[in-house]
């Protein structure tokens, strides 16, 4: 291989794909907006769509800090509770608190044996999904080009005159220093989201140029608190450092000779031959070397781990030891169960030796209160008005049969409701679902009691 391609080409429209997929896969979850917790790392009782479940937080956010600060790689977490205890909420809570730099992947253990590959295969890519290389590269600034830079508004608040100022390019001592002036200079000019600006480099002076540039604007429709300076002519002429991030699973599939960077957009990517990825490690590790890349260790969240067989479980064993392995965290409902491929009983299904390696959090049962708040969290979510009562009688079918239950409940007595015209979900809404829909247990009980009608 002559030389290893990191770009995915542009408009390739690769990141519309992936929010796509996201989105249908974390549906369930879009309350949770991060773990919750306030700067000392202490969880906030409701915060962040995230309600109680106090310890785990905590633990979690522990976690996120080792991952922070690139100290954890290489070891295994295990998430144990019972089903609904928000195993999967928390662990969606950190990666969104890891920000998009961190890459963050999410794998049903069953899914291993139903893709059309073999069983290390598709282990190995969900590994190399979850490691980031973060690659440098040097350019050279150019007369009048456009440099990114970062206001952090969020102590002064939206539309608000001053901010904390961060560049994006730290390394720049020139443009850290126009920087410094411009924080002075915004104090004193109204800047607001969409303005493009100049910048006087000698008197830090800032000229307006109005919403014309479609950059800066399709930056904020992303969300960012971001500006864009227009450097003023024959000024900065040093280097800027550009920074991005891409998982090496990406660089595997857009070197790869037989799939080529289109089979990141069907997902089928295929096996990748062995030989490649040997190339690709090389590689980064020269980049490495030569201080042009970083890894970025990232997570790889594993849920119903117990559905893992023996063969999985040792991939993980030896996969951990790697020196660019993420960070594994496994989630699991069951007790004392069968580890799939052997005779052998143990704890969550998992061998002893993964057990012995592995940080455990555990999950608690939620109590009244807290199911009562989640549920209005998720009608809120849902954009489904529910009176009080309503949500009492919710509230006590999710104590009675499962969280996940009652919230599936939400959206059905929303069409209920709307069925007869109301605006507002009540309590015979939710009677009418309940006896419509059979949560876990009513669901056995029927089969018990009607099994001799059933094919066997
Ligand atoms: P299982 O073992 O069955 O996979 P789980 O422990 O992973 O269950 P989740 O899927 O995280 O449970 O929780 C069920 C639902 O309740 C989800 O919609 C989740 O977002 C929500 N939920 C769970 N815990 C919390 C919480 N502490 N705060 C807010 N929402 C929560």
């Amino acid at each position: 291989m002559a030389s290893i391609s990191t770009t995915v080409p542009a408009g390739s429209g690769l990141s519309d794909v992936k929010e796509l997929t996201k989105i249908e896969r974390i549906g369930a979850h879009s309350h949770i907006r991060g773990l919750g917790l306030d700067d000392a790392l202490e969880p906030r009782t409701t915060s962040q769509g995230m309600v109680g479940q106090l310890q785990a937080r905590k633990a979690a956010g522990v976690i996120l800090e080792m991952i922070k600060e690139g100290k954890i790689a290489g070891r295994a977490i295990l998430m144990a509770g019972a089903p609904g205890t928000g195993k999967t909420a928390i662990a969606m809570g950190m990666a969104q608190a890891l920000g998009t730099d961190v890459p963050f992947t999410m794998l049903a253990a069953s899914e291993i044996f139903s893709l059309e590959m073999s069983k290390t295969e598709a282990l190995t890519q969900a590994f190399r999904r979850s490691i980031g290389v973060r690659i440098k590269e040097e350019t050279e600034l150019i007369e009048g080009e456009v440099v990114e830079i970062q206001i952090d508004r969020s102590a002064t608040g939206a539309g608000a005159k001053t901010g904390k100022l961060t560049l994006k390019t730290t390394e720049m001592e020139t443009i850290y220093d126009l920087g410094q002036k411009m924080i002075e200079s915004l104090n004193k000019e109204k800047v607001t989201a969409g303005d493009v600006i100049t910048i006087d480099k000698a008197s830090g002076k800032i000229t307006k140029l109005g919403r014309s540039f479609t950059r800066a604007r399709d930056y904020d429709a992303m969300g960012a608190d971001t500006r864009f300076v227009q450097c003023p002519e024959g000024e900065l002429q040093k280097r800027k450092e550009m920074v991005h991030t891409v998982t090496l699973h990406e660089i595997d599939v857009i070197n790869s000779r037989t799939q080529g960077f289109l089979a990141l957009f069907s997902g089928d990517t295929g096996e990748i031959k062995s030989e490649v990825r040997d190339q690709i490690n090389t590689k980064v590790s020269e980049w490495r070397e030569e201080g042009k890349a970083d890894i970025v260790p990232g997570v790889l969240f594993i849920d119903e781990v117990h559905m893992l067989d023996i063969e999985c479980f040792s991939f993980l064993n030896r996969a951990l030891e790697d020196s660019m392995s993420p960070i594994v965290i496994m989630a699991s409902n069951r007790g004392i169960t069968r580890i799939r491929g052997t005779n052998y009983t143990s704890p969550h299904g998992i061998p002893i030796d993964l057990l012995d390696r592995s940080l455990i959090i555990s999950t608690s049962p939620y109590t009244e209160g807290e199911v009562r708040r989640i549920l209005s969290i998720r009608c809120e979510e849902e954009d489904v008005e529910m009176t009080e009562e309503a949500k009492d009688v919710l509230c006590r079918v999710g104590m009675e049969t499962s969280l996940r239950y009652a919230i599936h409940l939400i959206t059905a007595s929303w069409l209920v409701a709307r069925k007869r015209k109301a605006s507002e979900v009540e309590v015979d809404d939710v009677r009418r679902v309940y006896s419509l829909f059979l949560d876990e247990k009513r669901s056995v009980q029927y089969l018990k009691e009607f099994q001799d009608q059933y094919m066997y």
